[in-house]
């Protein structure tokens, strides 16, 4: 889904490669190594997305064949990717201030539910994390591997759901949100997804056609917005189902 960082992408698969080589061990294992790779590199600083992650197995999200612990976004059809684990990463790190128990978070563009999660894991059976996915399909294979995950739980209890709606409008359901975050490139930040947006809280959302910033969009308490860039990213369109689908 995104080229970001791609020395250390390069640098991190081929280390990957090598390392699972060495694992003979189960699934599990791989993922964690994969985590402590991203916390060696410093992309994971905080202990708390480090259990996350760990926690949540990302072998469970990647279609089967991929490579599901490789530093690589992933096809997972309909014009989609799973983002690789760095970015995935970089937005829990980003987000996390704003991921604490019980409070509520928005994933547009939930693809195959891992990021949404990892969210729900974060803010907890007291919190609420919303996925919001506009490919039917998508929806019904991200509710399958959420409950074959630690999350699973959350599905049953409620405080994780996933949609199927176009994410440019966002869920005014459950609105106003701690955290927003949003898996497709926007040609501009959506107007709804800021008036959903909590004041005090946090939206990361990358924007741009062919080149694009991931934005850090932060709303103040008094309800002024600030927006930041973090990095350059290349994501898939948040787009109408319709042009993603005959994208190609
Ligand atoms: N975070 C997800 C990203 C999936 S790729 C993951 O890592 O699995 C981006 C996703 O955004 C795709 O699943 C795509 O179908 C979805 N998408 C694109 N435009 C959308 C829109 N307008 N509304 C809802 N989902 C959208």
């Amino acid at each position: 889904m995104e080229v970001v960082r791609s020395i250390f992408s390069c640098w991190f698969s081929s280390s990957s490669r090598r390392s699972n080589r060495l694992w003979s061990s189960g699934a599990s294992d791989k993922n964690k190594a994969m985590v402590e790779q991203l916390q060696r590199y410093g992309v994971i600083k905080s202990t708390k997305v480090a259990e996350v992650m760990e926690t949540i197995d990302r072998g469970l999200f990647v279609p089967p064949g991929g490579s599901p612990y490789f530093d690589s976004p992933m096809s997972i059809g309909y014009n989609a990717t799973i983002s690789a684990p760095h970015m995935h990463a970089a937005c829990l790190e980003l987000l996390e201030d704003h991921l604490q128990p019980g409070m509520r978070v928005l994933d547009v563009g939930s693809g195959t539910g891992y990021l949404t999660a990892c969210f729900a894991l974060m803010v907890g059976p007291e919190g609420r994390a919303v996925g919001v996915e506009h490919i039917p399909e998508l929806v019904a294979s991200s509710t399958e591997n959420i409950k074959k995950s630690a999350a699973a739980p959350q599905l049953d209890d409620g405080s994780l759901s996933i949609h199927i709606a176009d994410g440019r409008e966002g869920w005014p359901e459950l609105a106003p949100y701690d955290s927003i975050h949003v898996g497709a490139a926007a040609p501009q930040i959506p107007e709804a997804l800021i008036e959903q947006l909590k004041p005090g809280g946090r939206m990361v959302i990358p924007v741009g056609t062919v080149f694009q910033e991931l934005k850090v969009v932060d709303k103040k308490p008094d309800g002024s917005v600030s927006v930041r860039d973090e990095t350059s990213v290349r994501y898939v369109p948040l787009t109408s189902k319709d042009a993603q689908l005959h994208s190609d």
